[in-house]
């Protein structure tokens, strides 16, 4: 039977990798956003039906090049690169594919925020109300603990909460995705 030798430190190496990163709070609160939003998006089966035939896509982000004024930016990447690798580098966004993006989770607030107009007004023939620019900056919110002002990047209010205005927060938010 062939066996693989595992270098001095090796079983350990490939342990320590395997044992997710103790996430702090606000990366924890943006990926739980995320999921919601994500699994909502999928639940519609809009992209999915129109994916080839209308859709051009919606990335309209290179994630190498978004600001990283926002400090919470940094933690987010970082744990992109863990999970995901650095990407395609040879294109726009490494991350972009013929079948689309490729990132699950650890997206940045734009690339999970964006719809398209259509996407939007069919959301709201169905009574669902939809601003990803609104949604957008509730996630840059939560994964810095700030708002911001856009036009020159400063903080401008902290943004912390508790784990209770957490929790209603994700009430209000799923309440206005009727899911
Ligand atoms: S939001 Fe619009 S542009 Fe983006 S993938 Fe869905 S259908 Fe395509
Ligand atoms: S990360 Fe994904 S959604 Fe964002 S720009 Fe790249 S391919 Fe598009």
């Amino acid at each position: 039977m062939k066996t693989e030798s595992i270098p001095a430190g090796g079983e350990k190496a490939v342990a320590v990798e395997r044992i997710p990163p103790i996430l702090s709070k606000p990366l924890a609160r943006y990926l739980e956003l995320e999921s919601i939003l994500h699994n909502f998006f999928e639940s519609t089966g809009y992209c999915k039906e129109n994916y080839g035939k209308t859709c051009k896509g919606c990335c309209n982000e290179n994630v190498v090049e978004y600001p990283k004024i926002i400090t919470g930016c940094s933690e987010l990447d970082e744990e992109r690169i863990r999970i995901y690798g650095v990407g395609n580098l040879k294109g726009g966004c490494p991350y972009s594919s013929e079948e689309g993006c490729i990132l699950k989770t650890h997206k940045t607030p734009k690339c999970i925020a964006y719809i398209c107009p259509q996407f939007a007004r069919a959301l709201k023939e169905q009574g669902i109300e939809y601003d990803w620019l609104e949604t957008h900056a509730l996630l840059v919110s939560i994964l810095n603990e700030a708002k911001f002002d856009w036009w020159s990047g400063s903080k401008i209010e902290s943004y912390r909460i508790s784990d209770e205005e957490f929790s209603e927060i994700k009430r209000q938010f799923k309440k206005s995705l009727k899911t």
